[in-house]
């Protein structure tokens, strides 16, 4: 049995970083950027106005306030989008709108509400200072600047960025597609009849939904029985997939097939068990390069084993430089028993009191218990041990489900 670290690397150095493709910057959001990003403009294209005010030359306003108040003569406009033409002298305006270019001449911007207009004059009760309400030419994005480079994911933001430089589209890595295959006799399908000793398969759409999550795109091969031929003909349609996921029949049992029926294709098996609870039976291998995952069966064992395996998988095949989930230290409120022989990840809750992190168990830690995955914030990582940990101790936990950074630290190194 090899160590979840180990295992973990294992399953990294088998997986390939997928091809390029050109996206809309829409249709580019939460993908990897595969290229850099270089501005062809200056951003923004000329310096310009950030209130509604009058533009002038700043020596004309040197010292004004309500008691004594500067008049200027207003000789035009400058609205966002439409310049000013002429030339800024002494003792004149020019009445200017937020994002409207600064005219020649003029080296401040007075706000409005800091003046008052009489006819064709405008009455400055304030010295605004020197170069004030001025948005330089450049001092967001400078032309020929890289302002994105490889690597980066897609946010909001980006999407912004990329729109100011005038980019439509954009190269990022392509995403994985994944087929997902449901194994047991006992499983019947959302849309079959659930009789006596049946299993509805929950698995198919758990998986399905984890690689949505990643931002992969599922395909369903549907439940085979535990009968070798039935595996085979399933899988012989998932072979064109980037990745394949089996859940169940990968544990020592009587009908347990799924590694016979995965050998009948050439895998190669990189490792089968991992020192881990839950998740302990997980072959993992490839065949003709492509990475193949025999998941356990039971359902909380699938989708912990998904998130320390597949998932930093799939995000490397993304493009992503950041493989992981994010880690706190967090004070036990509870003992809680391990054993000796494996790593357990324990489903908790994240509490705070008196301004300290606690973690507790959330509910059952059985392999089958989905409920107290619902009710997790996260997994605690329990190295191997032969004492129980004890309240008071601090542990590491794995955040689950959140939005925050992921971290470019395995919790295993
Ligand atoms: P196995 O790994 O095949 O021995 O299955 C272990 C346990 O997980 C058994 O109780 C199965 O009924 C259950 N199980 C296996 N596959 C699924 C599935 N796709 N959905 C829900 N439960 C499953
Ligand atoms: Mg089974």
């Amino acid at each position: 049995m090899i160590s979840i670290g180990e295992a973990q690397r294992k399953v990294l150095e088998s997986i390939p970083v997928l091809g390029r493709q050109r996206l809309h910057i829409l249709d580019a959001l939460g993908r990897v950027l595969a290229q850099d990003v270089i501005a062809m403009r200056d951003v923004p294209a000329g310096d310009n106005s950030a209130m509604d005010g009058y533009c002038c030359r700043h020596e004309d306003l040197a010292g004004a306030s309500p008691h004594q108040p500067v008049t200027l003569k207003v000789i035009g406009e400058s609205p966002a989008g439409s310049p000013f033409q002429g030339t800024v002298g002494p003792g004149e305006a020019v009445r200017i709108m937020t994002g409207g270019l600064l005219p020649r001449g003029a080296t401040t911007v007075i706000m409005v509400e800091h003046t008052r207009l009489e006819g064709e004059q405008v009455v400055c009760l304030k010295d605004p200072g020197p170069a004030l309400h001025i948005r330089l030419r450049g001092e967001d994005v400078r032309e020929n600047e890289t302002v994105l480079t490889s690597g980066t994911i897609v946010r909001p933001p980006e999407v912004g960025m990329l729109a100011t430089l005038g980019h439509a589209y954009v190269h990022v890595y392509q995403r994985p597609t994944v087929a997902i295959l449901s194994t047991g006799d006992e499983l019947v399908d959302l849309d079959e009849p659930f009789t006596d000793g049946k299993v509805v398969c929950s698995n198919s759409y758990s998986l399905a939904a984890q690689v949505l999550d990643c931002g992969a795109a599922p395909i369903s091969l549907g439940i085979a029985t535990d009968d070798a031929e039935d595996q085979r003909a399933r899988l012989a349609d998932g072979m064109r997939a980037d990745v394949i996921l089996t859940s169940g029949g990968v544990s020592v049992g009587k009908y347990d097939l799924v590694k016979d029926t995965l050998a009948q294709f050439a895998m190669q098996v990189k490792f089968w068990k991992v020192a881990m609870k839950p998740g302990k039976p997980l072959v993992f291998g490839t065949i003709a390069n492509k990475p193949v995952f025999g998941l356990p069966g039971n359902p909380t064992s699938a989708m912990i084993s998904f998130e320390q395996f597949v998932r930093p998988a799939l995000l490397k095949m993304m493009g992503h430089r950041n493989l992981f989930r994010p880690l706190v230290e967090a004070t036990l409120a509870d003992p809680v028993r391990t054993g000796p022989d494996r790593l357990h990840l324990v489903r908790c809750k994240l509490f705070e009191e008196d301004g300290v992190m606690m973690v507790s168990p959330s509910g059952s830690q059985s392999s089958g218990a989905l409920r107290s995955m619902i009710l997790a914030d996260g997994l605690m990582i329990l190295p191997p041990e032969d004492a129980p940990f004890s309240a008071g101790n601090r542990v590491k936990v794995q955040l689950l489900h959140t939005n925050s950074p992921l971290s470019p630290y395995s919790p295993y190194e």
